[in-house]
């Protein structure tokens, strides 16, 4: 049984968050909307278009209330990811940011492109640029595609400038593809917790993003659009003066990693963007002294991250440890732990793994459930 079907008796009613089964992924709607609105105010003031990241939260609800403040689109990790959104109705403006190589998804991807509007893929080989070629040639329909640029991490990416020039050119060498620009993404840069540091960083990968755009307009390919950024980087990049668009993604939620980091800099009062995610668990076992377990373990959050915060429901201080797939302790560091059957809400260590991990949001306004969203993209990873 899905969330969803757990929660039937709720959807489209003022239910109380009290009453959901737990462990459960809950999305506070006002702090989402602050969010999503103070994002699109940033990009517009600097003149930059918005295609955020869907990878974060892989719902076509979200995806829809960014589209209605303003972004030009969404990225996509995978073709799985586009064809969920799409499914649901969001099929303009779909850049998908990695690789698409395995011949059972190029061939889908031209079939997705049929089915939208501006579907662009990202390529970083010329013999994949061959493929994509020949599908989207075999469909009858151009496919925009997008040079991705390796920032240095050696994930994905073309190299150098060179290799930038020649996949510019296998590009313009198929007439079934369009050259659409340069996606640059500065992954390990998004975290480094000292403003200053990372902002050092990225003008330092910002210079040599300029020196491939310059070899890329030498020869005949200045990019359309320069598409990058995340939501540790975005408020450097957008005075880089290289990027047309920002892919953020994590700033919808504002996870424990990303409240970590300093995102605005010296001066800023406080971070731009608040914490809208969480994870209601509860009490369900309280049998040794100082400690009791909760109902949230692996299955429930990402452990690639640290442990989750706890955010409410247990005294000032208290700790989360990790005690398996299911289960998690809760230490006070003084005061009474929670009784049996208390709701505890714990923070999201990492949220995009986190999110997967979920069939719905349960959206919420203070303790009222005002509506559940499916994880429209759930599993779509390949
Ligand atoms: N673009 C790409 C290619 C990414 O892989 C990611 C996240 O991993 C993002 C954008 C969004 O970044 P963030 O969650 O840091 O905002
Ligand atoms: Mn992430």
């Amino acid at each position: 049984m899905t969330d969803i079907a757990l929660h039937a008796d709720l959807v489209g009613q003022q239910g109380s968050r009290e009453q959901l089964n737990t462990p459960v992924l809950v999305v506070d709607r006002a702090a989402l909307a602050a969010n999503i609105a103070t994002m699109a105010a940033f990009a517009a003031s600097k003149g930059l278009k918005l295609r955020p990241h869907a990878k974060t939260h892989k719902s076509a609800d979200i995806a829809r209330l960014q589209i209605a403040a303003g972004a030009v689109g969404l990225c996509c990790a995978k073709t799985g990811e586009a064809e969920a959104l799409a499914a649901h109705g969001v099929i303009e403006g779909l850049l998908i940011t990695s690789p698409v190589v395995s011949a059972p998804a190029i061939a889908r991807l031209a079939a997705l492109n049929l089915k939208t509007a501006g579907l662009k893929v990202v390529a970083d080989h010329p013999d994949n640029v061959a493929a994509l070629g020949a599908a989207a040639s075999a469909a009858g329909k151009p496919l925009e595609v997008v040079i991705d640029l390796d920032p240095g991490i050696h994930r994905t990416g073309v190299a150098s400038p060179e290799a930038a020039v020649a996949l510019f050119e296998a590009i313009q060498a198929q007439p079934s593809l369009t050259y659409a620009g340069l996606q640059c993404y500065c992954g390990v840069q998004q975290h480094i917790e000292a403003f200053d540091v990372r902002k050092s960083a990225l003008e330092d990968r910002g210079a040599y993003i300029r020196e491939v755009i310059a070899a890329l307009t030498a020869a005949g390919g200045a990019p359309p659009i320069v598409s990058g950024s995340g939501t540790g980087s975005h408020r450097i990049d957008a005075e880089l003066d290289i990027f047309t668009e920002l892919q953020v993604g994590s700033y919808v939620f504002m996870d424990d990693q990303y409240l970590a980091c300093d995102l605005a800099g010296e001066g800023a009062e406080a971070s731009p963007y608040q914490r809208s995610l969480v994870i209601d668990a509860r009490v369900v076992s309280a049998n040794s002294p100082g400690m009791v377990t909760v109902d949230a373990g692996f299955k429930s959050m990402s452990t690639d991250a640290d442990p989750p915060q706890v955010v409410a429901g247990a005294p000032e201080g208290s700790r989360y440890f990790f005690m398996g797939d299911e289960h998690g302790a809760l230490v006070p560091s003084s005061g009474a732990p929670p009784p049996l059957g208390a709701r505890v809400t714990l923070a999201v260590p990492h949220c995009d793994p986190t999110v997967n991990l979920y069939d719905a949001y349960h959206v919420v306004e203070g303790e009222t459930l005002v509506a559940i969203w499916p994880v429209t993209a759930r599993g779509r990873s390949r």
